[in-house]
């Protein structure tokens, strides 16, 4: 009998677990009171290829909340639900510059992006204003093909989040008031905060990326998530702008578009490519994990990834 040896893609992954382990700065967030009992220590990677192939270390099958990580996916489904231009009249697509939770909004009073909580809570209120009391399920079923899985609440940490929320709220206000939510504020963002609390893990993240990755297409179940249109533009905003007040300096030192949450995960999704997920809770000043900001590093750099630098 033989035994096969790890193959190289694993043996990178567990050389990033081990050497990333000693990374101790950065703070798990606490603005979320519930999120502050995630345990500082976790840490899961996983990298998922197109052909459907699944690779992961450590904790990759620890749940924890998606939050900001939920953002590409439900302006990808607004995309299509609603159709590009009634998304794109209410939500621009520059990047702010500013940190994640940051109350100002462009010259027209529109969010800079999707990928910052005031977009983020618009690209909601499209759904809930056309979906009602469907709008939760809908993201939640439509996270659940991304991820290939049905995936669940956890309501600690919605409770949590719901009962000190009042900047998002604030935010949600300031939408109201410009015209770009229409609809009951507390209704949106009770869908809002619930999204934000969907149990994923570092496995989940790296096929949703994958798929992402994939012109939509789940590489492990086959399906057809979104449209290839949702994807692409989805990339693009994750691109400019899916790592808050890092992205420019994340674009061009990692090259793969990405998105980040305060539960501690990051997601990178490499068209063409595959799709990354890792699940560590100690954060930067900007909110992104700094375990997973060094694997997506060692990542690009090990395997020459970057993407403007194909041939
Ligand atoms: N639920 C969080 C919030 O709205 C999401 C923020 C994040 O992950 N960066 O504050």
């Amino acid at each position: 009998a033989w035994t096969r040896s790890k193959p190289p893609l694993l043996r990178f992954l567990d050389n990033c677990l081990n050497e990333f382990s000693a990374e101790t700065s950065g703070s798990v967030a606490d603005y979320i009171p519930e999120l502050s009992k995630a345990d500082p220590a976790c840490f899961g990677i996983s990298l998922a290829t197109l052909d459907g192939h699944v690779y992961e270390v450590g904790d990759s099958r620890v749940p924890f909340t998606i939050q900001s990580m939920s953002k590409p996916f439900v302006f990808a489904l607004a995309l299509d639900l609603l159709g590009a231009g009634r998304v794109e009249r209410a939500i621009g697509v520059e990047p702010s510059g500013d940190p994640f939770n940051s109350i100002r909004l462009n010259s027209e009073n529109h969010p800079f992006n999707p990928m910052v909580n005031a977009g983020a809570i618009a690209c909601t209120g499209l759904i809930h204003d056309s979906k009602g009391a469907e709008a939760f399920e809908q993201i939640r079923l439509a996270l659940g093909r991304f991820a290939g899985r049905e995936l669940a609440v956890d309501e600690a940490v919605y409770a949590s989040e719901s009962q000190t929320g009042d900047r998002n709220r604030a935010i949600a206000y300031l939408l109201k008031t410009n015209a770009v939510i229409s609809d009951d504020v507390a209704a949106v963002l009770d869908v809002y905060f619930r999204q934000c609390a969907v149990l994923v893990t570092a496995r989940d993240i790296a096929v949703m990326a994958a798929t992402l990755a994939n012109r939509g297409v789940n590489p492990v179940t086959g399906e057809q998530v979104l449209t290839p249109y949702a994807i692409s533009r989805t990339l693009s905003v994750m691109t400019s702008s899916g790592m808050y007040d890092y992205a420019g300096e994340w674009i061009y030192r990692i090259g793969i578009p990405a998105k980040s949450g305060v539960g501690g995960g990051i997601l990178a999704a490499l068209p063409a490519r595959l799709g990354l997920g890792s699940y560590s809770p100690k954060l930067d000043k900007h909110g992104n994990s700094v375990r997973g900001i060094k694997v997506c590093e060692a990542l690009s750099s090990h395997y020459d990834l970057h993407m403007l630098n194909r041939s």
